[in-house]
């Protein structure tokens, strides 16, 4: 194979030792703090009928447009690769009706966008994410946010900003997208190209864009808030209450929009400053979905999980610097090997994770093996040791050396 066809695709990495033990570990607090919501895990397929997204996320998105993996199978369907969660979810419940055992869901899992890769940017991602399925209650998005929040604090992640705002009830959109067009047609000369388009495809994006001219007539235009209905408003103060009842920090950000058609009332965005030009880390919102013959609201967020370990690196707070392996066996001739092996196996049949050099290397390269390996401890026998049934034990982070029965270094292991 030449060089360039043993490379990863552009954007899509291999995670290995040792990063793969920080994305074990942030997984593993995420699951522990959804149950503690009584979420439970939803694993969807990766590849879906592409209408699952185009219906859902919207013909006019940037995803929709450029960013989806699609291609035709063998039948001539058309797929698509999930470029988020919440689709793929919802066309679960859909299937689910009456009976879906849990509307409390939460997914991890790789999404697929092809986007231009740069740092915090990928085509193959990761997210994790919460959906609560139900009919609007702004405590619900207000525990969503929490939850969120909750998430971020326990993987040591401080200093996020949540910043919220609405966008009223899906049967206001037009109406509000058409306050702001009216707001927008004077300045028009002055927007961006791709704003221009967006005042007639998705005038809410053009709230979003970076270019500094566009965000200029941007703080000109009137208030979402004010554009809405009473009632709309009145649910928005609902969830703002529920969120300061709970103790929750955020701004109010009343130009902020979501990239997703799907989002009605309640949208928020989280960033953190350590992420440079990709700060947002994690997004949500309420959401009115049509799958099938049915309609699903729900509310729930995604977190991107690279920008939450680029945030965590950001601080040095990701390694624990904790030994992975307990044991490593070193043998001295063929005869230790053999009862190395057998000694190996019953170690890990006692629970201890240990391992060794199979191919009869010096001593000097299986010693090099144990510290690639950050074994705690290394386990020395050679002829002498096997014929008076003993062990030498070498604790690697002192260099303090003992010799050990055999019997004893099963127990002493179990201890470290
Ligand atoms: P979205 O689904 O677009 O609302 O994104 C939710 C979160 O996923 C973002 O805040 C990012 O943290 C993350 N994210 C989205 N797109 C990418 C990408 N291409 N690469 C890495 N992370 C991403």
């Amino acid at each position: 194979m030449s060089s360039d066809l043993i490379q990863s695709l552009q954007g899509m990495s291999d995670i290995d030792y040792p990063e793969v033990s920080d994305w074990q570990r942030i997984e593993q607090i995420a699951r522990h703090i959804f149950s503690l919501y009584f979420f439970t895990e939803i694993r969807t397929p990766i590849l879906e009928r592409t209408e699952v997204f185009t219906r859902s996320i919207g013909n006019t998105t940037d995803i929709v447009q450029k960013e989806m993996y699609t291609f035709q199978d063998r039948g001539g369907r058309s797929l698509t690769m999930r470029p988020e969660g919440t689709a793929g979810v919802v066309r679960y419940l859909a299937t689910k009706g009456q009976e879906a055992g849990s509307t409390r869901l939460y997914y991890i899992g790789p999404m697929f966008r092809a986007e231009r890769p740069q740092a915090g940017r990928k085509r193959q991602f990761h997210q994790c994410g919460v959906e609560m399925v139900g009919e609007p209650n702004p405590l619900a998005d207000a525990e969503c946010m929490a939850l969120q929040l909750h998430l971020l604090e326990a993987w040591g992640l401080g200093g996020c900003v949540l910043r919220v705002n609405t966008r009223g009830a899906s049967d206001e959109l037009p109406q509000v997208g058409a306050k702001l067009r009216e707001c927008l047609a004077q300045h028009s000369d002055h927007l961006c190209d791709d704003c221009r388009r967006r005042m007639d495809q998705n005038v809410f994006r053009v709230l979003d864009c970076k270019n500094p001219d566009c965000a200029k007539i941007v703080e000109q235009l009137p208030m979402i808030t004010d554009l809405i209905s009473p009632d709309s408003r009145e649910y928005f103060e609902e969830v703002i209450g529920a969120l300061d009842m709970l103790g929750v920090a955020y701004t109010h950000s009343p130009r902020l929009v979501r990239g997703l058609d799907y989002y009605n009332h309640t949208i928020w965005e989280i960033s953190h400053s350590s992420l440079g030009a990709q700060d947002a880390l994690a997004g949500g919102g309420r959401y009115t979905i049509a799958a099938g013959k049915k309609s699903i609201s729900g509310v729930g967020f995604a977190m991107g999980l690279e920008r939450v370990l680029m945030a965590l690196s950001a601080g040095e707070r990701v390694s624990t610097g904790e030994s992975p392996l307990r044991a490593w066996l070193i043998s001295l001739g063929d005869v230790a090997r053999r009862s190395n092996f057998a000694m190996m196996q019953m170690l890990r049949s006692n629970g201890v994770d240990c391992c060794m050099d199979m191919s009869g290397r010096s001593m000097k390269s299986q010693m090099r093996s144990a510290n690639q390996a950050r074994a705690k401890f290394v386990v020395i026998r050679g002829g002498d040791e096997i014929e008076r049934g003993v062990c030498v034990l070498k604790d690697m982070k002192s260099g303090e050396q003992v010799e050990l029965g055999e019997d004893k270094v099963l127990s002493r292991l179990m201890q470290a």
